[in-house]
């Protein structure tokens, strides 16, 4: 029957993993142990607030033990500068340890 809801029934939003009253549309697509010591989980989401004219961001969470889970929306179109960004600056932070490393080995020759 039109206009009849059923709370558990799964969203009408094809791609939407989201089950029962939902405000936001999502499908979850990754999720990385991201922290030091492997603390925390990085979740890498499709996200769409359910509102009229609203458009289909990437939403990444960031879930650990000691705290609520935060959730950020970025444009789509932002993410590949972000990726890159994140990519450089874990490249650098390799390179800044690997040095750290070779300045440490220095001390004991
Ligand atoms: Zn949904």
């Amino acid at each position: 029957m039109i206009g009849a809801k059923d709370r558990n029934a799964a969203c009408q939003v094809k791609w939407c993993d989201e089950t029962g009253t939902h405000t936001v549309h999502r499908k979850y697509l990754a999720s990385v142990p991201g922290g030091i010591r492997g603390a925390g989980l990085v979740g890498v989401n499709l996200a769409q607030r359910v509102q009229p004219r609203a458009s289909v961001c990437v939403e990444l969470t960031v879930t650990t033990p000691w705290a609520s889970t935060a959730g950020y929306l970025f444009a789509a179109a932002s993410v590949p500068d972000i990726a890159a960004a994140l990519t450089e600056a874990a490249e650098r932070a390799t390179e800044l340890d690997a040095v750290r490393h070779r300045n440490d080995e220095c001390h004991y020759s």
